[in-house]
């Protein structure tokens, strides 16, 4: 279904994340069809340009970064313009008013709206506040639907305050906040996988599995945005939002219905279930690192405190690793390892789910596991590993696969993460963003680790282009297991 006309305004417009993410998306959308007959991209900021400038300047950026066609990006540029604004000036919306009237009338949008904050945190709830002043939340005529970038406040008390001054002008239903891990294919794959196949959801639990791994690890370092990621870190920046996110998906239960609020009331019973961390906890099960300087084949890789932006004695975690849990009958008693990191050996996220043994080792102890591994990014798809008799005499077994990755598929047209969640917020699908009581019960769990992570002994050094600090495959000794060492089946292995 082609959605209905509508105006996007986007606060923010000069910045980084609208030129390498957000045209970019509304491009292959429109190029692919799937916008609607007629719309409207505003873009606003403090910065002045012409509409013509705005066009020329993504026109250019368009054409370094992305396949373009010459004839189609003129005319998806005819549906761009440009707006100059102080978004914190409550006065300067009476400019955007008067804009958004005349693209109505010029693009037919029928006041359906929807503003996208990707502007710096610190304005997240001062632009709802001036959008309410004048009116422009009314949805008399036509919808609003306001987009909030991550992060979504700072811990739990700014999480809290920022909820409730957005919702002093608009309605949760008209409230989609970004968790762009959510909008990947292999992640909404998680559902399909999990609650299509009558053969997996019954092993799905306590009884069968013996532990699980997710791992999102990134080969980069912060490149050019260590003034952002100092003040943040990775238990904001990736924990906190994405991978308990993604956590939840592989813990929840069936949902009623596949619909937004039914998928979302099972994943936040998810995180209102995770196991608070005790002082014993923090102590034991949680690794927190910063990459140091090193040189891996020849070329040297600069310490986290050598990058641009990032202060020469920050304490700010690159790396956090930890071992959490569910308290609920379908997962009491079972790990979840979790690790997150930049200037890892590669960029992989996945999550891997370890089965338990045979109850009797008939065929010896060195038997290979049952393992289930979602790979998220990069090479997208399922592997599971089994053990299978090995040829010749006797009975030994060795580990074989199966293996599904979506870039086999004759007609894959993977939308990326940005095209699918702006097509779903134009649609008025919330399924794939956070829901208010998600983001709640994420900072509630994580607000300990804040805390923790104040005090600057609890911070370890790893080699960049290392698997993170010593202290974190520990972690898992100590159990007895190892994380998996996912470069294995990777084709793009960087280090
Ligand atoms: P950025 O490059 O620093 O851009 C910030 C934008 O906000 C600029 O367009 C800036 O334009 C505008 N701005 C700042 N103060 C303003 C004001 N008072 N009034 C009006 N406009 C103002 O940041 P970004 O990387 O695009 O990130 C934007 C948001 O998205 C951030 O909150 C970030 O956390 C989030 N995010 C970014 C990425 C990414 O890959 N970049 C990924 C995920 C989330 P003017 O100076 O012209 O006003």
């Amino acid at each position: 279904v082609q959605p209905e006309n509508n105006a996007i305004v986007i606060f923010g417009a000069s910045g980084d994340l609208t030129h390498r993410k957000l045209i970019p998306a509304f491009y292959h959308l429109y190029a692919n069809g799937l916008l609607p007959e007629d719309f409207a991209i505003l873009g606003v900021s403090r910065t002045e340009y012409s509409d013509q400038d705005f066009r020329e300047k993504l026109k250019i950026s368009l054409t370094e970064t992305e396949k373009v066609n010459e004839e189609t990006l003129i005319k998806f540029c005819e549906h761009l313009y440009y707006q100059a604004l102080n978004t914190s000036e409550v006065a300067e919306y009476a400019l955007l008013k008067q804009r958004l009237g005349d693209l109505n009338d010029k693009h037919h949008t029928q006041g359906n709206t929807i503003y996208y904050l990707a502007t710096p945190p610190s304005l997240y709830g001062v632009i709802p506040e001036c959008l309410g002043a004048h009116g422009l939340n009314d949805e008399t005529h036509g919808w609003k639907n306001l987009i909030v970038e991550k992060p979504f406040g700072y811990d739990l008390a700014s999480a809290n305050e920022l909820d409730e001054r957005i919702h002093a002008h608009f309605k949760e239903q008209q409230i989609y906040r970004i968790d762009h891990y959510l909008g990947k294919e292999t992640v909404q794959n998680l559902l399909v996988f999990r609650f299509a196949n009558g053969m997996f959801e019954p092993l799905w639990n306590r009884n069968f599995i013996e532990y699980v791994e997710i791992t999102a690890a990134e080969s980069l370092g912060v490149e050019e945005r260590g003034g952002y990621y100092d003040g943040a870190g990775a238990v904001r920046d990736m924990f906190q939002n994405h991978l308990l996110q993604v956590l939840a998906m592989v813990g929840m239960e069936s949902p009623a219905a596949i619909n937004a609020d039914s998928i979302r009331d099972e994943v936040v019973k998810v995180m209102q279930s995770f196991q608070p961390l005790s002082d014993k906890d923090l102590e034991k099960n949680l690794v927190l690192g910063q990459y140091t300087d090193s040189t891996v084949r020849g070329d040297h890789l600069p310490g986290y405190r050598e990058e641009h932006g990032v202060a020469d004695d920050s304490r700010t975690e690159t790396y956090v690793g930890m071992k959490m849990f569910i308290q609920n009958w379908r997962w009491n008693g079972v790990p979840f390892y979790v690790r997150t990191g930049k200037r890892l050996p590669t960029r992989v996220t996945e999550v891997v789910i370890h089965f338990k043994k045979t109850p009797h080792p008939v065929f010896g102890t060195n038997a290979p596991e049952n393992k289930l591994i979602i790979r998220i990014q990069p090479d997208e798809g399922i592997l599971m590993s089994f053990g299978l008799k090995k040829p010749g005499a006797g009975f030994e077994a060795e580990e074989v696969s199966m293996d599904f990755h979506y870039g086999d598929l004759e007609e894959t047209n993977m939308l990326t993460a940005y095209e699918r969640l702006l097509l779903d917020c134009m649609k008025g699908d919330a399924t794939l963003f956070a829901r208010t009581d998600a983001v709640k019960a994420c900072w509630k769990f994580v607000q300990p680790i804040l805390e923790y992570k104040e005090n600057p002994d609890h911070l370890f050094g790893y080699a960049a282009g290392t698997w993170g600090p010593k202290e974190a495959d520990e972690l898992l000794q100590g159990d007895e297991r190892n994380w998996r060492f996912p470069c294995k089946n990777l084709t793009n292995t960087d280090y």
